[in-house]
């Protein structure tokens, strides 16, 4: 008897997920229906986008896990008619489009490659940037994609410092962990990227007391999530001169309005949320793969602590 799998996110994300869902769960051994349009009292699974039109997960009786296209959860997991587990992505290739934007965006600041790309006014500027073991960098989360990007600096020369909840060791790369040891993170940070998740404890993360512990001139990336800077303190620190530049991929409110003062910033750089993206056909293994491990009784991969809000 096949499960019934609804595909619950908008109509482009059907159309890429078509020719590889299905295909994955045959190749996982599940034999299961997938659409988008299945009767509610007889859904197993849902392969889930928050922005899709299912709101409310009491409307489907037999449910037994959501599975989340996003890496990101901070839309879904605090619903409150989720009552079974929440997967959330973890894909070989967002994890490589996030190191190849964190990586080209690091350098393009070490190298200060925007007085050569926009400054061609016939001026001789001889200036040889450092190399990377001169250009500290810190990484806030340390999670699947900040310890990637991590490893890939590192892997360039970088000194690299982590901070996360927890200090798991990373080869090469200096670890501080929790609230106390964020100032010590930020002191050396000449470039800094935020790949924290988005939740209560981590909104505001960086804020006009973070942002001055930053040393004077520094950049800020940030790919993780909007809230995670309050945007009038990272203003009036780029205003100062005392933030050099904030390349920015992700913001409160998406798309970005036209009026919103980041757009015209001269020391800003917008990219629309495209620093990385699941990739339908590697994301589709990893649903299969945990629809499988649901149907043999094996704990789902990549759960949601739904307390911890990540
Ligand atoms: P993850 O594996 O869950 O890692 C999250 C990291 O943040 C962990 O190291 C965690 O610490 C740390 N953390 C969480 N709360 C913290 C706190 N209060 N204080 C200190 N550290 C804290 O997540 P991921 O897969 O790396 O993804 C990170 C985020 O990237 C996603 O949530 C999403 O918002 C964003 N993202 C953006 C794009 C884009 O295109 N812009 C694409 C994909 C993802 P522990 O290790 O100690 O638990």
């Amino acid at each position: 008897m096949p499960i019934n799998v609804l595909f619950a996110a908008r109509a482009k994300a059907w159309d890429d997920y078509r020719p590889h869902l299905p295909a994955a769960l045959a190749e996982a051994g599940v034999t299961a229906h997938v659409a988008t349009d299945i009767p509610a009292d007889i859904v197993d699974y849902i392969v889930y986008a928050p922005n899709s039109s299912v709101q409310d997960f009491s409307l489907f009786p037999r449910l037994k896990a959501v599975l989340n296209l996003w890496a990101g959860v901070e839309d879904v997991v605090g619903n409150p008619t989720l009552a079974v587990p929440l997967a959330r992505m973890v894909d070989g290739g967002l994890t490589a489009g996030m190191v190849e934007w964190v990586t080209g965006h690091v350098l393009r600041h070490h190298l200060g490659m925007d007085a050569h790309i926009l400054g061609q006014d016939g001026q001789w500027r001889a200036d040889v940037p450092p190399l990377a073991a001169d250009r500290p960098v810190t990484i806030l989360g340390m999670g699947e994609l900040g310890a990637a990007c991590a490893q890939a600096l590192v892997g360039l020369g970088f000194p690299v410092t982590g901070w996360s909840r927890n200090a798991r060791p990373i080869p090469g790369v200096t670890r501080r962990a929790g609230d106390a040891d964020l100032p010590a993170a930020l002191t050396t940070a000449q470039i800094l990227v935020l790949l924290l998740p988005l939740t209560p404890q981590t909104e505001n993360t960086l804020n006009a007391y973070t942002l001055a512990h930053l040393p004077q001139g520094a950049v800020v990336l940030n790919p993780g999530r909007g809230g995670l800077i309050d945007d009038a303190a990272l203003l009036a620190a780029l205003d100062s001169g005392h933030i050099g530049h904030a390349t920015l991929d992700t913001f409160r409110i998406e798309p970005l309005p036209p009026a919103h003062p980041f757009w015209a910033h001269p020391r800003v750089t917008v990219t629309p949320h495209i620093a990385s993206a699941t990739r339908p056909r590697t994301a589709a293994r990893a649903v299969a793969e945990n629809i499988r491990r649901g149907e043999a009784g094996l704990p789902l991969l990549n759960l949601v602590d739904r307390a911890r809000g990540y």
